[in-house]
């Protein structure tokens, strides 16, 4: 919030409605950031407030201690579109922080190891093991750094390599596109399938966190099915829930979900598969796999492609566009660019997120199902804004 208002960007969401949301004095905004995915379906989509409504009338948080209809369906519905249906097994939880816990506790009981390999320019939440698998400073704030918690570079199979050399390695938490990071993707050819090959050459898990990438964003439903990576776990959340009601999912193979077998309450959460939660989920599943939104999100991720490769030719405070899919930021020569330009898309009327471990970008996240005058209109007002910053991208000042 201090970090927003340092930057000039100072907001109470009022109303909301599909890709836009009002500040409470009126004005409108694009979404363009989407709660990291949370709204990817748009705010409050009538068909996901009618699956709550109606749910309501007959379900409510449920009782986490024994089976229930909407949880199992769900289960169901995400194992069969799991990886290659690899991933049978679910668990549910109410935040991607709490189902990062439990993916990494399955990896530590399959392997009977305790270290855990994460990219450190990534974020896995920002309370217990999720927390220690990140950026040291929140776990530093509360003195509460872990050693069991190697961090290693994106994009470099040799230090993950002499990690994974040790023995002691449970499993490699991959984010799988670093967003806090700048989207970044990979350079090295067919780098997350050869991470995966190294994983299982030295008795590691890989564990793929798509909280942010999942459900469509990338053109395939999960990330990892584009890059051709089977993972032994993978984490989902924010957009599940359709932005509507907290529900977030490990999903996992027969060996990281062994400990079902010898504990079954080993994890329960009152809150985790909340039916409420579960009912909305089989919606937010049956619409970001149609095919109509897989050919938006094409259609949508190509005027994106050629709209922004148009700007960054005109602009030259553009350094790069990053993109797969719907997964798109914005790399600005200046070392502060992404709080800059955020700021002037704040004052033209879009919210758009500055990357935290990357200060030169800002995420552009559009929606799966925005329509071709949200693309014009959003690329219209990102062409002032950068027009507006040139002057403060231009110099070597940080905002
Ligand atoms: N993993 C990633 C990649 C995230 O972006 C986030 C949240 O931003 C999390 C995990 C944690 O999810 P939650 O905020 O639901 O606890």
């Amino acid at each position: 919030m201090e970090t927003f208002d340092r930057i000039g960007v100072s907001l109470v969401i009022g109303r909301r409605e599909g890709y836009r949301f009002w500040d409470v004095d009126g004005r409108e905004l694009l979404d363009l950031h989407l709660n990291g995915g949370t709204f990817n379906l748009g705010h409050r989509h009538p068909r996901l407030v009618k699956a709550l409504i109606d749910g309501v009338q007959q379900w409510d948080v449920g009782n986490h201690h024994f089976p229930s209809e909407p949880r199992s369906l769900l289960a169901e519905d995400l194992a069969a579109l799991s990886p290659s249906g690899a991933l049978g097994r679910v668990v549910f939880t109410p935040s991607g922080t709490e189902a990062i816990d439990v993916a990494i506790r399955s990896a530590r009981w399959a392997t009977g190891r305790r270290r855990i390999l994460s990219y450190d320019c990534a974020f896995h939440g920002r309370a217990g093991l999720g927390a220690a698998a990140g950026d040291d400073k929140t776990a530093t704030l509360f003195h509460s750094t872990d050693p069991d918690f190697t961090k290693i570079p994106f994009d470099d199979l040799q230090a993950l390599e002499s990690e994974l050399e040790k023995g002691d390695v449970a499993a490699l938490l991959c984010e799988v596109i670093p967003a806090t990071a700048g989207f970044r993707m990979p350079d090295t050819p067919d780098y997350h399938r050869r991470a995966k090959e190294l994983c299982e050459r030295h008795g590691a898990l890989f564990i793929a966190d798509e909280v942010q990438t999942g459900l469509g964003r990338t053109g395939t439903l999960w990330a990892v099915d584009g890059f051709g990576v089977v993972p032994d776990v993978l984490v989902t959340g924010k957009g599940l829930s359709g932005g509507l009601y907290p529900i977030a999912a490990v999903l996992l193979d027969e060996t990281a979900s062994g400990w079902m077998e010898v504990d079954g309450w080993a994890y329960i959460s009152t809150f985790g598969g909340s039916e409420l939660g579960c009912v909305v989920a089989r919606e937010v599943l049956t619409m970001c796999t149609s095919s109509e939104t897989q050919e938006n999100v094409r259609r949508v991720a190509d005027l994106y492609h050629r709209g922004l490769a148009e700007l960054a030719e005109r602009h030259r405070t553009v350094a790069e566009i990053r993109q797969r899919g719907l997964v798109i930021a914005i790399r600005l020569h200046h070392p502060w660019g992404g709080p800059v330009l955020a700021r002037h898309l704040f004052a033209n009327g879009v919210w758009a997120m500055f990357c935290g471990f990357e200060p030169s970008s800002i995420q552009w996240k559009p929606g799966l199902l925005v329509d071709d005058r949200f693309v014009d209109e959003s690329l219209e007002r990102l062409d002032k804004a950068l027009q507006q910053a040139a002057g403060e991208l231009e110099s070597d000042q940080a905002p």
